[in-house]
């Protein structure tokens, strides 16, 4: 079933019912996220229309032209890195963490960003299959630093050095390198355990993530909440197109409401009324 939101940004209530249906009845979910998961926390999507690959070349985030000249890179990534650290979880991110929190869901989140607001909202098992910025090891040593470390440097466009005198490269992964085994490994696990996937906010344009659902059940229902068609949506259960601010809360919301109050799920009011106070009262978990 495919749904498209209205010219406000909202989502029809038959898909958030849907969706809360989907959710309520499985017991292990599997997210699948993407740079549309972190756009409303203010964080560039990089392969969007306005996103950075259009101002800038995709060759800076290349190892090669990064173990060339760090120093570029790290002059170019300054205000990227400023955004990401200053960024907080938004509804959506809230929504999956409320899902394991206060539906007692059992949720594994994949993840393609490096923000890390995936744990910030307190999903406790997350998959950060492209790396993330919390971390930054040395080229030379191999040594890892916290971002304490390593922060002024990347905020002031200066490539941090280690101990030993070698420059760090921040734990994520450049064009060039594969991803890192375990999280991969992890990611792949969750995808085997799942009784419901749920693809929000990539378009599954890049390999070897993309492939990542087909690992699945072919039983386990799947759903697809992204602006944008993506090459699975033909085999989904459920598609979205719409902003995850205006589908996933919505749903966890109602499976909340659900579960408090004892009523099935297509007995709720979905009323916008009824479920915003649900969505605004989450905090990071
Ligand atoms: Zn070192």
């Amino acid at each position: 079933m495919l749904y498209e939101c209205n010219d406000v940004g909202e989502a029809p209530r038959d898909a958030v019912v849907a969706l809360a249906g989907l959710l309520n009845s499985a017991n292990r979910i599997a997210f699948l996220t993407g740079a549309g998961v972190s756009t409303d926390s203010g964080i560039p999507d990089f392969r969007s229309s306005t996103g950075v690959y259009q101002t800038t070349s995709a060759e800076i985030f290349a190892i090669d032209s990064f173990f060339e000249d760090p120093e570029r890179f790290y002059s170019f990534f300054a205000p990227f890195y400023r955004d990401t650290i200053a960024a907080r979880p938004n509804s959506g991110h809230l929504a999956i963490a409320a899902l394991e929190k206060l539906c007692n869901k059992n949720v594994e989140v994949v993840t393609q960003n490096i923000d890390a607001l995936h744990s910030a909202a307190g999903s406790s098992v997350v998959w950060e299959i492209h790396g993330t910025l919390r971390f930054a090891s040395c080229m030379r040593c191999g040594k890892r630093y916290e971002r304490d470390a390593f922060q002024d440097d990347m905020l002031a466009g200066r490539a941090p050095k280690c101990a030993c005198g070698g420059v760090l490269k921040p734990d994520v992964v450049f064009f060039g390198e594969g991803l890192p085994d375990r999280e991969f490994a992890g990611a792949q696990r969750a995808m085997w355990g799942a009784n419901l996937l749920i693809v929000a906010g990539t378009s599954l344009a890049v390999y070897p993530a993309a492939g990542l659902p087909r690992e699945c059940d072919a039983d386990a229902p799947f759903v697809v909440l992204n602006k944008t068609p993506t090459p699975l949506d033909y085999q989904a259960t459920l598609v979205c197109r719409a902003p995850i601010s205006a589908t996933l809360p919505y749903a966890v919301a109602l499976l909340a409401k659900s579960q408090k109050e004892g009523i099935a799920i297509d007995q709720v009011a979905v009323d916008r009324n009824e479920l915003d106070p649900i969505v605004a009262s989450w905090e990071n978990f």
